[in-house]
């Protein structure tokens, strides 16, 4: 069964359509996120499940539990028995870390002892059981928002909903708090509904991914379908670096496609089933785009392409080029320095997703 469903949620502030028919399963278990550039409706989405925000329509059910079906059922926030931290973690100050971890359960009425013992727990969860007794201007901005988590998960919640919990943290932190929550919700187990406008937190932390744009979701599926099988353009370019070239179908057979890419000469023959033929654009990642060295693959004449490097930058782990295909600038990655000012490249037809500009649309699509 289904941990959480939304059904056709629709949400408008003063005319504005913030949620548009937005439909999502998140399943038992797991760590589901939320993608999506500012104001496409992430937090909205998020506070509609805790009951903060009433929708116009729709209806959103826990498990078999209905908590609300518009103009029928309508479970307060209090009793949906969500976990909720925000990006302004909001620990009350004058508070001590157990006093805080514990307000859950003393607004429950859980007797004292069980509330230390719980309390005692969770903060061994997040591995703060030795900053009980601080307060919270006594712990870094990486502590507090574990004690926000702990507090989340004092009284064993259904969801736990996070709304970009990370974004305060400076990059390092941010990174290893991301696998700390990957742990930490695998031993709890508790199902996780994680808001982020974040590609690489998205990827590194999700089971799945939802992605949306404009109050719509765009596409639904692990980090690796979205990041391999974008649905669509939108998701290509907000999901990591796409390189977007202009092209042509000519021939369509329903298994493979040849295209012409705007100025290069030869076609490429690209594994695609839709049979349309017309103006295109194609989708190739930096990482993919082969480099030929030692003057190219004879065995794959169609796909060679020899360019003048326009700028290049040294990252640490990999070299970043920017060569032009047809005029337009594409980005190389590669573990190995180029040796010359030029790259022969290819593009593996394998790796080049076709995107058809009507076919750039709303359409969901649920793995
Ligand atoms: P961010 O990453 O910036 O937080 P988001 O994806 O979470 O963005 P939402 O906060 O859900 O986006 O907002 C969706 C849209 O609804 C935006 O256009 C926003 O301006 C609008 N909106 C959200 N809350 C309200 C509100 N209380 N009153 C009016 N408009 C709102």
């Amino acid at each position: 069964m289904p941990s959480l469903q939304l059904n056709a949620i629709t949400k408008q502030f003063e005319g504005h359509t913030a949620l548009h028919e937005v439909s999502l399963t998140v399943r038992d278990g797991e760590i589901f996120t939320l993608l999506g550039p500012s104001g496409c409706g992430k937090s909205t989405t998020l506070w509609s499940i805790a009951g903060l925000h009433r929708p116009d329509s729709g209806s959103i059910a826990f498990g078999d539990r209905v908590v609300f079906d518009h103009g029928r059922v309508d479970v307060e926030p209090e009793h949906r028995n969500c976990g909720v931290v925000f990006q302004s973690y909001a620990i009350w100050p004058h508070m001590s870390v157990a006093a805080n971890v514990g307000y859950p359960l003393k607004l429950r009425k859980t007797p004292r002892a069980e509330r230390d013992r719980r309390v005692r727990e969770v903060l061994e969860l997040v591995e703060l059981g030795r900053h009980a007794g601080r307060y919270p201007h006594e712990l870094s901005g990486g502590q507090q928002q574990r004690v926000a988590l702990a507090r989340a998960l004092a009284h064993p919640p259904d969801l736990l909903l996070l709304d970009e919990p990370f974004s305060n943290l400076d990059a390092k932190l941010r990174d290893r708090s991301r696998q700390w929550l990957k742990t930490l919700q695998s031993q709890v187990g508790v199902t996780t509904v994680f808001v982020t406008h974040d590609q690489d937190e998205a990827l590194s932390v999700s089971d799945r991914v939802a992605v949306m744009d404009q109050g719509k979701v765009r596409q639904v599926g692990t980090p690796t379908e979205i990041y391999e099988h974008p649905a669509d353009l939108f998701v290509a370019d907000f999901v990591g670096t796409a390189n977007l070239l202009a092209a042509m179908v000519v021939e369509a057979d329903g298994t493979h496609a040849v295209i012409r890419v705007d100025g290069v000469g030869e076609p490429l023959k690209v594994p695609h089933t839709d049979r349309r033929l017309g103006p295109v654009r194609i989708c190739i990642r930096p990482e993919n785009i082969e480099i030929q060295r030692g003057g190219g693959d004879a065995s794959r004449p169609l796909d060679t392409l020899t360019a003048k490097v326009d700028n290049q930058a040294y990252l640490g782990d990999h070299y970043r080029y920017t060569i032009r295909i047809g005029g337009t600038p594409v980005i190389v990655t590669t573990t190995r320095p180029a040796t010359t000012g030029e790259l022969t490249v290819s593009l593996p037809p394998e790796d080049i997703r076709i995107f058809h500009e009507e076919a750039d649309s709303n359409e969901e699509n649920h793995h």
